[in-house]
């Protein structure tokens, strides 16, 4: 068990276990991207710690960038997506692939879909760490899913409670 502020949390998926499930989708993400260079579009900040080993997996030329938009506070979603993206990339007729640690009510995914298909890349997938199927609201198809969750807040390895627990190495779930 580790406490963080307030909170107590209980250990869920290991470090290991994490990295082992991250090889694989590196693996897939490169064979079915054969012959082309994608774009990793990793969502800030939660992505970076899944975006560094995931990257590190793919065996394809690929280009990295980052987004950066937030709406949770503490351990609830605000239901707004706040965007603080700057994307110096040009996207046209190239593959890109959103590279998230979470996809919970599925509003931020929705809301950055919209806004990487008006810059008319050749296709948009997304790769996520995490789904909680349970707090879906808004139907997002997602391409590549590490682990499905059930419908409780975890910190670790890039997630945050606020602000806090994003370098641990391995994801704990609230008590
Ligand atoms: P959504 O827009 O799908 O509701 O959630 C988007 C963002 O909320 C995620 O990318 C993540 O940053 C944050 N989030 C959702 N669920 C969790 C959770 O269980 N733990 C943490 N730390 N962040 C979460
Ligand atoms: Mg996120
Ligand atoms: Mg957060």
């Amino acid at each position: 068990m580790i406490q963080i502020k307030d909170k107590e949390f209980i250990s869920y998926i290991s470090e290991e276990m994490l990295l082992q499930r991250v090889r694989e989708m590196g693996g897939k993400i490169s064979r079915d991207f054969e012959g082309q260079s994608p774009v990793l579009l990793g969502v800030l900040n939660g992505s970076f710690m899944f975006l560094a080993d995931l990257a590190k997996s793919i065996s394809i030329p690929v280009e990295i960038c980052f987004l950066k938009i937030s709406s949770y506070q503490g351990t609830n979603s605000t239901g707004k997506v706040k965007d603080m993206s700057s994307l110096d990339i040009d996207l046209k007729d190239r593959p890109a692939i959103i590279v998230e640690d979470i996809v919970d009510t599925g509003l931020s995914m929705n809301y950055l879909l919209g806004k990487i298909k008006k810059l008319g890349p050749k296709s948009v997938s997304i790769a996520t760490l995490l789904t909680k199927p349970d707090a879906l609201q808004h139907p997002v198809k997602v391409d590549y899913v590490g682990f499905e969750i059930p419908n409780k807040f975890v910190v670790g390895y890039g997630l945050d409670y606020d602000g806090y627990g994003r370098n641990l190495p391995a994801i704990y779930q609230l008590k």
